[in-house]
């Protein structure tokens, strides 16, 4: 097909932008004064914009586009699906062959743990949306069993689980909260398995990630066990800055969920679809959960599209005891965003993306981030699957952080924004999550641009 060549005005677009497009989590003043950067296509694992400059997209969009940008695979589903049926609802008594066909395959492509199984979804068109669903299904689920006190969610600091009231509110995101009046009743909070910053001196990794899993138990105590529902968590934290934790945590955690009875809500929304190697990252991790979020790439973000993946023992109680659940949403197994979903899951299937992840370019990516790791302003650099993430030090021997980890992570992502690569700053942290199908030379190809930003940020 023909693809358009440059032919943008990037300043009347700036100004239209910044006359009518409130952005989100944007500083208005500061985007202002800049002007955003107007993306107007893409193709593999580069973006262009306005002005015709490509940037190589280690974020995959935002941990998106996992199977990278320009599948036409994905765009005639689409056209197809809008031809034959391009909405109809699924509440009163109707359903879609796109969400029925793609609810049984995200069924067979979930893992059975110890004979829990996930034979069931539930449709929202994004993340936000499911952990919404999430907390009015782990309500119900209690309520239908005798035990409407449990009503208590335990979630962590610096967690991401979306911008919606209940999604914000899961989420321990301080800067959030404190705008909204936050979080919503019910929802506490316990800290993160984040060695680098909390690990104490002398305490080894694997001690750390049992005292972090610890403070979920002393919370439960806390609060009453008798009165928690569930205990939700990123199997790895993404947005506050891909935190990795300690091979001893998740054990840790799956024991203290099991001695309490409490759910287990695994937030993969990220991290499922390849991210970690796996279909679902809890299979990476060996955890049982009960409900687990996706969004994102369950269609490599071509189209919107999330959902819960409901395990059997809520999925029995809801359906068996539960007569008519009084939630969803209109666009609940949206038929053309299902048929997006199940090309974009044929093609990670054919090209063995999570496979790919776990043999080839995970293990290549976590050679190249040992190298990152060497250099004067980075602290400690990490993979995990294929995502990444590092912290940008003052003085590398004292493990000494900047005092302005904002400014610093800015700098360094400006550099790499002017340079031709898309790195995201989570404070003093710089991550990178970038598409599956990306090569050996674009790795090589990122990890010099990285470098270089990181020459310039010193
Ligand atoms: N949960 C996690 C783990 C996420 O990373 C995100 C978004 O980044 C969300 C939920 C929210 O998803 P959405 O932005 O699609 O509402």
């Amino acid at each position: 097909w023909v693809r358009r060549t440059e032919q943008y005005d990037t300043q009347a677009l700036q100004a239209l932008d910044s006359a009518h497009f409130i952005h989100p989590f944007t500083d208005h003043g500061d985007l202002a004064t800049r002007g955003a950067r107007v993306i107007t296509r893409a193709e593999g694992v580069y973006i262009w914009d306005s002005e015709g400059e490509k940037l190589l997209d280690a974020m995959s969009g935002l941990w998106c586009v996992n199977v990278g940008y320009g599948r036409k695979e994905l765009a005639d589903a689409a056209y197809q699906q809008m031809m034959t049926l391009p909405f109809y609802n699924s509440f009163f008594q109707t359903t879609n062959v796109p969400a029925v066909k793609l609810a049984a395959r995200l069924a067979s492509l979930a893992p059975e743990v110890d004979g829990r199984s996930f034979q069931h979804v539930f449709y929202s068109s994004s993340g936000s949306e499911s952990n919404d669903s999430n907390v009015r299904m782990v309500r119900r689920y209690w309520d239908l069993l005798g035990q409407p006190q449990r009503k208590v969610i335990i979630s962590r600091l610096n967690a991401y689980h979306g911008s919606t009231m209940a999604g914000a509110s899961l989420g321990g995101m301080s800067g959030m909260h404190a705008q909204g009046d936050l979080p919503i009743p019910k929802i506490t909070h316990i800290g993160q398995p984040y060695f680098f910053e909390n690990g104490l001196p002398g305490e080894s990794e694997a001690e750390f990630g049992l005292r972090a899993a610890g403070w979920l138990e002393a919370k439960i105590v806390e609060v009453g066990a008798d009165k928690v529902a569930a205990f939700i968590a990123e199997p790895i934290q993404g947005a506050g800055g891909v935190i990795i934790p300690p091979a001893t945590y998740w054990p840790e955690i799956q024991r203290i969920v099991d001695k309490y009875n409490i759910l287990l809500v695994s937030d993969e929304v990220i991290c499922a679809f390849g991210r970690l190697g796996h279909w679902f990252a809890y299979e990476k991790f060996g955890y049982k959960p009960d409900l687990v979020t996706f969004a994102k790439a369950v269609t490599s973000g071509y189209i919107p599209l999330g959902g819960v993946m409901v395990g059997d023992r809520v999925a029995k109680v809801l359906i068996e005891k539960g007569g008519e659940f009084n939630h969803g949403y209109t666009y609940s197994g949206h038929p053309v965003a299902c048929a997006v979903g199940l090309a974009n899951l044929a093609i990670m299937e054919r090209e063995q993306l999570p496979q790919r992840v776990r043999d080839d370019i995970g293990p290549y990516l976590a050679r190249g981030f040992e190298k990152i790791a060497e250099h004067a302003l980075v602290g400690v650099a990490e993979t995990c699957g294929f995502t990444a993430g590092l912290v940008l030090v003052k003085n590398k021997k004292r493990r000494e952080r900047f005092a302005e980890a904002l400014g610093v992570g800015m700098m360094c992502r400006g550099h790499c924004f002017q340079n031709g690569l898309i790195m995201r700053a989570v404070g003093d942290r710089m991550i990178i999550a970038p598409p599956l199908t990306m090569t050996h030379d674009d790795i090589d190809e990122m990890l010099r641009l990285i470098r270089q930003a990181l020459d310039l940020t010193q």
